[in-house]
């Protein structure tokens, strides 16, 4: 047990991020970690694996000659062969198969080590005056509790979604449901009913213990944290932060939207972006592509960085994207089952009859660049909640296609608290990892692709009055990240916080 606590003062803060392996969970706090960094005085470490680190290592270099700031990689080992998973594979989106989720989170869980080992060889230097860390990373809690150092979670959510969750935790008013039962999630400002097959895996009773252990073990974990850390921003749900705060007692700083604090076209078009695509040719034709359109008129659709959705499924999202006759850009990624679907494509002709007017990713699409354009209409997405916030600063309306985990709630937030989007008509979730259970189950048909559309792109009042809320909610982002703008001063509170808790230790 190390006795001394650390020598930091303001002069030296040092904090140390830990992200998940994970492009959902990497990416915003890389973001975060670059914003922070731009502050005075303050030293930023990013830990993480050797195939992790070249998806935002450019980034970081960048930030540190244009904005001098003390931001570097921390490399540790991934376990590969403790846990079991293949060399090569050291994020949740390479695994190649999903019965190895529980290996992850056994690869997880041996990060201790390593981290300890960075602290007591001095490699953190100096000494780390606070850790933010996953929350699906618990075992960063002893590590913290070992070196006396404040630990703050991140959490890569909102409050809308932990204020559901903690209600429905502890009023247990999902508990012998059946999946078709619907709920009013109690305890909200706004009346919210969710399907219960809709709530994230931790409210189905049907999941592998070892996984119902480890989310205990972070929902544990949150007890004796500083506070958390959430990329959202006040203006969007200030009611749900208030509340989160005064039924848990946490503090929580909305430090976000933390894309938007890539603001030149090269961050945009580099951000997460290691292994596809990387090359500017194709970044600039689909600029091009979105140069020749008019503004407001393209749609673009993504599923996430975790793409499983069935062949089948994905076939009816393209020809209903075909069927609007509108232009747009529809990414595939490494979509499950990926040989079907280049199957199909090299039979069905669908690249040729779209060729005037679409264009497909299949790999890693520079998504804030494209979101970012004025010609982009509509973002058709899984409703994860990067990708939410990311859509809700471009000012354009949603289509909605939840899959799992917090996307249904973040399909209700836009829907229906901040009204700026339109379900597609997902109505069961597929846990992740359970897609083979579901087969090819189709539960979105190209006309309710095409319907969706036109209720967001087509004429009428409503119509109209949703793109303006639209827009008027992505001026309010990025108001919220400027200088004086709320998330901008939670940054400099969250700054002071942990310089007067090392005053206090010093
Ligand atoms: N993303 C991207 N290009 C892709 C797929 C995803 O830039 O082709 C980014 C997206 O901008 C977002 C993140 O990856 O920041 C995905 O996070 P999200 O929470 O939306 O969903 P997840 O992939 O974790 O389900």
């Amino acid at each position: 047990m190390v006795s001394s606590t650390p020598q930091a003062c303001n002069k030296n803060l040092h904090f140390v991020f830990i992200p998940l392996m994970a492009p959902g969970h990497i990416l915003p706090m890389v973001d975060m970690a670059k914003l922070l960094a731009r502050r005075n005085n303050v030293k930023v470490s990013i830990v993480t694996t050797p195939l992790n680190a070249p998806q935002f290592k450019a980034s970081l270099d960048r930030e540190v000659h244009q904005n001098s700031s003390q931001i570097q990689i921390v490399l540790i080992k991934f376990p590969n062969s403790e846990s079991r998973i293949p060399q090569g594979c050291e994020s949740l989106d390479t695994l190649p198969s999903m019965d190895l989720k529980v290996n992850f989170f056994l690869a997880l869980s041996l990060l201790r080590k390593p981290i300890e080992d960075l602290i007591e060889q001095n490699i953190l230097d100096p000494f780390p005056s606070c850790l933010i860390y996953d929350k699906n990373i618990p075992c960063v809690s002893e590590v913290a509790t070992k070196f006396n150092v404040p630990r703050i979670i991140f959490d890569g959510t909102n409050c809308f979604n932990l204020l559901c969750n903690h209600n429905l935790y502890h009023s247990k008013v999902s508990e012998n449901l059946c999946d078709d039962d619907y709920i009013v999630v109690p305890g909200l400002p706004h009346r919210i009913e969710m399907k219960r097959s809709q709530l994230p895996a931790l409210f189905n009773p049907g999941t592998n213990q070892h996984l119902i252990d480890v989310r205990e073990k972070i929902r544990e974990n949150e007890k004796g944290a500083y506070g958390v850390v959430v990329n959202s921003f006040e203006e969007l749900e200030s009611e749900y932060v208030r509340e989160y705060q005064r039924v848990t007692g946490s503090k929580v700083w909305c430090l976000g939207p933390v894309s938007l604090t890539n603001k030149d076209d090269v961050d945009k078009a580099q951000r997460g972006n290691n292994k596809f695509n990387h090359d500017d040719e194709i970044v600039n034709k689909y600029v091009k592509f979105l140069d020749s359109w008019p503004k407001g008129s393209v749609i673009y659709a993504c599923l996430g960085s975790l793409n499983r959705v069935s062949p089948k499924q994905l076939i009816e999202i393209g020809l209903g994207l075909e069927v609007t006759k509108r232009p747009f850009i529809w990414v595939l990624r490494g979509a499950y089952r990926k040989d079907e679907m280049e199957k199909w494509l090299s039979e069905n002709g669908f690249e040729e009859r779209v060729k005037d007017r679409g264009i497909l990713i299949k790999g890693w699409a520079p998504q804030i660049l494209i979101l970012s354009h004025s010609s982009i209409g509509a973002f058709l997405t899984h409703c994860g909640w990067n990708s939410t916030l990311e859509g809700i600063c471009s000012g354009v309306p949603l289509i909605t296609f939840p899959m799992f985990a917090d996307q249904f709630y973040n399909e209700k937030l836009v829907v229906q608290v901040i009204e700026i989007g339109v379900r597609i008509g997902v109505e069961n979730a597929v846990h992740f990892g359970d897609e083979h259970r579901f087969g090819d189950g189709v539960q979105v048909t190209r006309e309710k692709v095409m319907d969706a559309v036109e209720k967001v792109m087509g004429e009428g009042e409503e119509e109209e009055k949703r793109r303006e809320r639209a827009k008027e909610y992505g001026d309010l982002a990025k108001k919220a990240i400027e200088e004086g703008g709320s998330s901008y001063n939670n940054l400099s509170f969250l700054v002071e916080n942990i310089i007067n808790n090392h005053v206090s230790k010093v």
